[in-house]
């Protein structure tokens, strides 16, 4: 689940280093999740659905998210 479908970015392994004495006492291994978020885009084909995309994809704008129209628009088509 932790995999963004834009870029593919996985969770990275690698170790974590307690240095004590300035000498490393502990090595324990340890893992990066990525930071996804669920949201709803629009991908290429133009349908709008949910996707896991990272932050660092969401932030780059390499996605265009499906959003709701504004308050404004909707009460303007009402009164319309
Ligand atoms: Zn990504």
């Amino acid at each position: 689940m932790a995999k963004c479908e834009i870029c593919s970015k996985d969770m990275m392994f690698g170790r974590h280093i307690s240095i004590t004495r300035s000498q490393v006492s502990r090595r324990a291994k340890r893992n990066w999740k990525v930071n996804v978020r669920r949201v709803k885009i629009v991908d290429a084909k133009g349908v709008t659905r949910y996707a896991y995309v990272c932050a660092s994809c969401l932030k780059s704008g390499s996605v265009t998210r499906a959003v709701k129209a504004p308050k404004t628009a909707v009460a303007e088509a009402a009164a319309v």
